[in-house]
């Protein structure tokens, strides 16, 4: 594994005060193994917005080490979107996740778009607004997003983000690491250079899983899904399949050459923690 591999997680503002409660643990409990950077996501429309901006500077005052907010632009104003970002700018901050966003199903379907209506058009944005000042990771979907109309106009999408001035992607969580190194050698053959990082997600709850995925558009191959629903009512062995399962997509990663693995933590420290021990990275004493 190349020394300039990056590990980075991912968290979310807390929404109930136990979860507001428990965030400082959490973060100490990751924080000890030194990833590259904390990444904290925003609610599009309205949800979570004032939590992620407390939640970044939580996070870089309490370890040190780098947070870069997530910023969406469905459902916004260039005039919103600059306040943050000079918000950001003020506090520090050198990276941002620039992201289009998905309004919450809730919002009415006759609701303005916003005035950006793809992400590479807030990555223009924000260069044309702050020039290299931020480090901008977009999305990539190496199993395809879900809303696209084909997986050419969704890989020309990405390539527009890349071309508006994105410095990396980190992709969709997926179980099937062919898709992730099917996208590496589109990329590698459009000349696309960027670091591709892998977005993990680790299995710890079959139900939620479930849900996420079809959400978002990640497969779970179907030989996962019987063995986790087999494993319903037993938690202990769930969590232990799904550890074998997820460390062995890391290890097939890394040997494969991804540049970087980006955990998606749901606010639980020891999920990501025991992949990061399975994976034999180093642990400070
Ligand atoms: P885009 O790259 O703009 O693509 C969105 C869709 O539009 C795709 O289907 C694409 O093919 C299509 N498209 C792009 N350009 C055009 C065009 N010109 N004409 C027609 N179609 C086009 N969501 C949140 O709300 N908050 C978060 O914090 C958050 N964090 C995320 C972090 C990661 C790493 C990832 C992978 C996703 C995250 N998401 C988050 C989810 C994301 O916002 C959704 O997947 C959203 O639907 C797409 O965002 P995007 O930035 O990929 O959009």
């Amino acid at each position: 594994m190349a020394d300039s591999v990056t590990f980075s997680f991912e968290l979310f503002p807390p929404r109930t005060p136990a979860g507001v409660d428990k965030l400082p643990e959490v973060i100490a409990r990751l924080a000890h193994v030194r990833p590259s950077f904390f990444s904290v996501t925003y609610g599009a429309g309205g949800s979570e917005q004032d939590g992620t901006y407390g939640t970044v500077m939580r996070v870089a005052q309490q370890t040190g080490i780098e947070a870069a907010p997530h910023l969406t632009c469905i459902g916004s104003t260039r005039t919103h979107i600059a306040e943050l970002l000079q918000r950001y700018r003020d506090s520090g901050i050198r990276r941002i996740v620039a992201l289009r966003g998905d309004l919450p199903a809730t919002s009415m379907s006759s609701e303005a778009p916003g005035e950006l209506r793809y992400a590479n058009e807030l990555v223009s944005f924000i260069r044309e607004q702050h020039g290299d000042h931020f480090a901008l990771e977009v999305a990539a979907y190496p199993e395809v997003h879900p809303q696209a109309l084909s997986p050419a106009a969704d890989f020309a999408a990405f390539q527009r983000k890349v071309e508006a001035g994105a410095s990396g992607a980190v992709t969709q969580y997926f179980y099937n690491a062919d898709a992730y190194f099917d996208f590496a050698e589109r990329c590698a053959r459009a000349r696309i250079g960027i670091p591709l990082i892998a977005g993990i997600m680790p299995i710890t709850n079959h139900a939620q899983l479930i849900r996420f995925s079809a959400a978002c558009g990640a497969d779970i191959p179907r030989w996962i899904r019987l063995r986790l629903e087999q494993y319903q009512d037993d938690k202990a062995s769930l969590q232990d399949f799904g550890l074998e399962v997820v460390a062995r997509l890391c290890r097939t990663l890394l040997d494969g050459g991804a540049p970087g693995l980006h955990f998606y933590t749901l606010n639980q420290a020891e999920p990501t923690l025991r992949l990061w021990q399975h994976l034999g990275l180093p642990m400070p004493i």
